[in-house]
């Protein structure tokens, strides 16, 4: 009987095969790695949904919609966008605003992501720093409708810097109620692992060394269940007609990219929203004030890499 049993075990072992499906989403390549058994078509149906009802760039959706109706009053949204900005609000106001999600007027005016850019006028650049208070956004849920405001008019909403997070939340939650027990969900280099590497292994994940090659790393993390997302100015940025390098992590408080002596931010954690929210945090705040920031979160570690290449490690040993 014990030999039959464990004859029946390495055969469905053996029949485990992996499959790796990709899609162009939140403005980057999403790749789920999984076995084949996974629906991957349901995941990207649902996740476009998301991206519609989160993203301020798709154009017919649910925040472009609130963005276009700032200044008057209440508007209803979805489940997904009300979800997001209480997150984003909470990550706000845990960074004491280093994460700004009310920067959208200030994202557009630097134009890296979807521009051909340059460095704006010193008064255009005033003029946006008028708008960009996320005290100006409020949500609230009345019993299950749930609602958004914008209180000035000049505000945009932008979650760029949660949406790749929350995307990977879902996607790893719908293939768990799949009943998939384990896949690497790696959007843009925002990374959620679902349970370990099914041979049982802790998943690998290397941190890039900045600026260098894709698959160039400083270290390696071994994590199960758990998300690692980096932030740094080498992903989407541009050299204005000064020479300078100008990247798309913005500093609310200057209105310029962040430059705070750090080449990247990355954090570990069990939520790829909150580690997404935080790693922009900490990319603003920089290295002292991000610390505290980290050690503040429970369950969640960092790993900040300094301009000159050394490796700072927050509560977590490489
Ligand atoms: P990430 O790559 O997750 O660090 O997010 C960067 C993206 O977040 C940018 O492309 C902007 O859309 C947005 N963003 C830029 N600066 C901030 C900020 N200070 N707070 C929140 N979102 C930001
Ligand atoms: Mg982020």
């Amino acid at each position: 009987m014990i030999l039959l049993l464990a004859v029946v075990f390495t055969a469905s072992c053996s029949k485990y095969q992996e499959k790796t499906s990709e899609m162009i989403l939140f403005g980057t390549t999403c790749r789920i790695t999984a076995s084949d058994k996974a629906d991957f078509d349901a995941v990207w149906k649902r996740l476009g949904e998301l991206e519609d009802n989160i993203s301020a760039r798709s154009e017919q959706g649910d925040l472009a919609d609130l963005n276009s109706k700032a200044g008057q009053g209440w508007v209803e949204v979805s489940q997904d966008l009300y979800d997001s900005l209480k997150i984003a609000l909470d990550i706000a106001s845990r960074s004491n605003g280093a994460f700004n999600p009310a920067i959208g007027e200030l994202v557009n005016l630097w134009g890296i992501v979807d521009k051909h850019p340059d460095v704006p006028s010193e008064s255009d650049l005033a003029a946006v720093m008028e708008h960009i208070d996320w005290h100006a956004i409020e949500i609230k849920d009345d019993d299950g409708i749930t609602m958004a405001r914008i209180t000035d008019p000049g505000v945009r909403i932008d979650l760029g810097g949660i949406g790749k997070g929350i995307a990977a939340d879902l996607a790893v939650s719908l293939l768990r109620k799949q009943g998939i027990k384990s896949a690497l969900v790696n959007f843009g280099g925002n990374i959620m692992c679902l349970g370990s590497h099914h041979t049982g292994e802790p998943y690998r994940i290397g941190i890039q060394v900045p600026f260098a090659n894709r698959n160039e790393y400083k270290q390696v993390v071994q994590v199960i269940d758990q998300s690692v997302v980096t932030s740094g100015p080498y992903e989407k940025n541009f050299v204005g007609s000064d020479g300078k390098l100008y990247h798309h992590i913005i500093d609310s408080a200057t209105g310029y990219p962040a430059d705070n002596g750090l080449a990247s931010v990355t954090i570990i954690g069990p939520s790829s929203a909150i580690c997404d929210g935080l790693s922009t945090s900490c990319f603003v705040l920089g290295l002292d004030a991000g610390t505290a920031l980290v050690q503040s979160m429970e369950g969640y570690s960092a790993v900040f890499i300094l301009d000159d290449g050394t490796a700072v490690p927050v509560g977590i040993s490489l």
